[in-house]
């Protein structure tokens, strides 16, 4: 989505990354295809580029700070490094005054007993490093299951959290010019199911002094880690009415994909501008806006009856040309948009079961059902 936003503008993307066909690759006009850990690629690839930004948190620090000796990274390495491991980024949000869920770094079973003795139980076992979409992360709610969890993650890195009763949770998806522009998105709902974003739905149905105080925390996260480009801060709300900072995502983010089709400027094309030192464009939403993302799961009986989602004319179909829908993976969503945000989300929720109606797929598509997942 990003590649299509640059081509739109006339830009050329290059794309680099370990896999092949990637939806980048798909969209970009060249698509280089090597291991992270490759610098001699890496430095190759930067001589073909004017600009570097990334879209995913789990690059080494070392590819981007090797991209950064021959042309401009944007975010900077740093706002990666700081957000790529859960430890480091609550730290540098406890020590910065941001309200963040109660931690503890857990290096070793002593660790997790005096952390699950400060935080009560149940609790939750992360990797600090290296998860995304509940993946290494377990809820705790006894000492064997803590240390079953524990002996689980082979010695990485953890942190405990406190299991956080939330009302709901939600995310600011904002961006910071080169200028330091700020603009954001407002806040969006997100519901999740097995730790996987479900469905996102614009504007959230919470009151204007939360909305001010989210808008006001990820403007103080933008400028406290300088970030040029999207981040997405993504909160809970408590039942209490208090907003704590659950997780960053320096890039744009899957809450954020309504604004593709909902939005003047896409998270997407803001990220371009912001990485291309354009001025950032206006976030101004056209009509209210949800998202369901299409996992992986809805292959599971064969090809999703496209036909029926796209009978909705207020829906948005949106795939990323993966081949193999593994269960759990983001194959592609669907944005609807409509005059509430509740007639939205039931909207994209009618079109997503409706893919599951016996039928046939788009004619002429390109199908996947016949290619093996792969175990
Ligand atoms: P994360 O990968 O940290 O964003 O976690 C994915 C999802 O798991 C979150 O969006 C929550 O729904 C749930 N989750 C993570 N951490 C906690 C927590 N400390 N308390 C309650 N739910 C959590």
């Amino acid at each position: 989505m990003f590649a299509i936003a640059a081509r739109r503008m006339g830009y050329r993307v290059h794309t680099f990354s370990p896999e092949t066909d990637t939806p980048t690759g798909q969209v970009a006009d060249v698509e280089v295809t090597a291991s992270y850990d490759d610098l001699d690629a890496v430095r190759d690839f930067t001589r073909h580029v004017d600009v570097v930004t990334f879209e995913f948190e789990n690059i080494p620090v070392t590819t981007v700070d090797t991209v950064a000796e021959h042309v401009a990274v944007r975010p900077s390495g740093a706002v990666l490094h700081t957000t790529q491991h859960r430890l480091r980024e609550k730290t540098f949000l406890a020590r910065g005054g941001f309200p963040v869920t109660p931690f503890r770094p857990v290096f070793c079973p002593g660790e997790l007993q005096a952390g699950m003795r400060d935080l009560g139980l149940p609790a939750v076992l992360k990797t600090a490093g290296f998860g995304y979409d509940g993946k290494g992360q377990s809820k705790i709610t006894s000492l064997s299951e803590a240390e079953a969890a524990l002996g689980a993650l082979e010695g990485q890195e953890a942190i405990l959290e406190a299991f956080v009763d939330f009302e709901c949770e939600v995310s600011v998806v904002a961006a910071r010019g080169l200028d330091g522009t700020f603009a954001h998105y407002g806040v969006i709902e997100n519901l999740h199911r097995h730790h996987i974003l479900d469905v996102s739905i614009a504007p959230a149905a919470v009151s204007p002094k939360i909305a001010h105080e989210a808008v006001e925390i990820a403007r103080s996260i933008l400028e406290a880690l300088d970030v040029v480009g999207v981040l997405c801060v993504e909160f809970f709300l408590t039942r209490d009415g208090k907003l704590l900072v659950n997780e960053l995502a320096p890039r744009p983010h899957n809450s954020g994909h309504l604004t593709f089709d909902a939005c003047v400027t896409s998270q997407f094309e803001q990220q371009l501008r912001a990485v291309c030192g354009l001025p950032l464009g206006s976030t101004e939403q056209y009509r209210s806006a949800a998202m369901a993302n299409l996992l992986g799961d809805l292959w599971q009986n064969g090809e999703p009856n496209w036909l029926a989602a796209c009978a909705f004319p207020e829906v948005k179909l949106h795939l990323y040309g993966k081949l193999i829908p593994r269960p759990g993976r983001k194959m592609g969503h669907l944005t609807a948009l409509a005059t509430s945000a509740e007639t939205a989300a039931r909207l994209v929720r009618a079109a997503r079961t409706a893919l599951q109606q016996a039928g046939e797929g788009i004619p002429f598509s390109k199908n996947t059902s016949h290619y093996t997942p792969s175990p």
